[in-house]
């Protein structure tokens, strides 16, 4: 498919002032927001010109989340396969549990930038949404949440966490009451409040210029990768892994090794029951381009051009579209996608705990059921770094009911 980049312009060029990531990505929204889109572009393109917006940010990385984060070899994993080495980048060991406070963090600083003291917000599962409260009670915001009301019964933990850091839940009963439903109202709330309030989008999805912000506040993941494996190794590791919803920790890992051609960078999407419509949520595997949520991507949509129901075992995995610049990365060969089912992560979740000690997120197991059967087919003398996204002590109770259900079924 085409693109915008000439041949030999570096893939880390994108993307370009309207937004597009060859011809992903762009700017779909009403005309209301997009007065506050251009307020956002320019917040972000003066804090990068402004030294001490990067060193506020590396301090609250450093002393608030733990950063840099460990790179872990995972020894008896990497017997258990039989072949190259698997190392793990350790983002489950970040304050709350997963990548996703880099960018709640960095997106908080913008939005008082620019003079917001309120952040709204929308979740599935609920991690973005506890990341996003953190942020706020950090800096004193007001933060409101937009949850369907499907999800605030499947994740209370995540919603009384929420309510502990002083945010309000707002229970969404519209539609199927999940996240595609809290999506449409947290959207809503923004068009009538846009002058006092920001919206923290939690992946590299939305219109420009989220996808591209969301990015570069996540790439501090590839670049303590590429950091540590220039001291552990002396060279940069053979192939990156991560698994990929809207493709936010994908993305911060891939960003600095695109221009870097002799790496092999792999994206896992959920392969959920199987191939059929409804029974997956891989739209890089199975989707078409379309619209979605203001920016043009792969989505997973029915003959009749609406968006696809979608299904995952990992509720962070449960989307129907995907980042632009994954999409563009697709149709550039710079990335290989593929999926793995919920059976298959499931298992490896097991396999993990056992293994190495490490309770995996079920999002995360994805990726490590693939890393698991490549490093199989590798050398001793090769290295594989898997995105350990997050941690999965939020998924032991779910894991729990499932496999209730299977030995009652048996
Ligand atoms: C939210 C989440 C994901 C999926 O989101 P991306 O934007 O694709 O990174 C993956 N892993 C964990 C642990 C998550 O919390």
């Amino acid at each position: 498919m085409s693109s915008a980049t000439a041949p030999g312009q570096p893939l880390s060029q994108v993307p370009d002032q309207l937004g597009r990531f060859g011809q992903f990505g762009g700017r779909y929204v009403p005309e209301t927001l997009s007065a506050a889109l251009d307020q956002l572009q320019q917040a972000y393109d003066d804090a990068l010109a402004d030294p001490a917006f990067a060193r506020e940010l590396d301090d609250l990385l450093g002393a608030f989340v733990g950063r840099p984060t460990p790179l872990l070899f995972a020894r008896r994993l990497t017997e258990l396969a039989g072949g190259g080495q698997i190392y793990f980048k350790r983002e489950d060991l970040s304050h709350t549990g997963a990548h996703k406070i880099n960018n709640t963090l960095g997106q908080a600083l913008l939005a008082m930038r620019m003079g917001k003291r309120r952040i709204i917000a929308e979740t599935g599962a609920g991690q973005h949404g506890v990341a996003t409260a953190t942020a706020c009670a950090r800096f004193g915001l007001e933060c409101a949440v937009y949850m369907g009301a499907e999800d605030v019964r499947r994740q209370s933990p995540n919603v009384r966490t929420m309510r502990l850091m002083g945010a309000e839940v707002r229970p969404v009963e519209s539609g199927s009451r999940t996240l595609r439903d809290a999506i449409n109202e947290a959207m809503r709330d923004w068009m009538a409040s846009v002058e006092t309030t920001h919206y923290i989008i939690g992946s590299v999805v939305g219109p420009h210029p989220f996808p591209r912000i969301v990015r570069d506040f996540q790439s501090v993941i590839g670049r303590e990768t590429i950091d540590h494996c220039q001291r552990l190794f002396g060279r940069l590791p053979d192939t990156v892994v991560a698994c990929v919803g809207g493709g936010s920790n994908a993305a911060g890992m891939f960003y600095p090794f695109v221009d870097h051609a002799d790496v092999r960078l792999v994206g896992i999407e959920a392969g959920g029951r199987s191939s059929g419509e409804g029974e997956h949520a891989a739209p890089l595997s199975y989707g078409t381009p379309g619209i979605l949520h203001g920016s043009l991507s792969y989505v997973l949509q029915d003959t009749d051009g609406q968006t696809a129901d979608v299904h995952s075992v990992s509720a962070g995995l449960d989307y129907p579209g995907v980042g632009p610049e994954h999409s563009y990365w697709r149709d550039t060969g710079r990335v290989e996608y593929t999926n793995v089912t919920d059976a298959a992560a499931l298992e490896t979740f097991d396999t993990v705990a056992r293994q190495e000690g490490i309770l995996p997120a079920l999002e995360t197991s994805h990726a490590l059921a693939w890393a698991v059967e490549e490093a199989a087919r590798m050398q001793p003398d090769q290295i594989l770094v898997v995105c350990l996204s997050g941690r999965g002590e939020k998924d032991a109770a779910e894991i729990a009911r499932l496999r209730g259900q299977t030995e009652a079924a048996d």
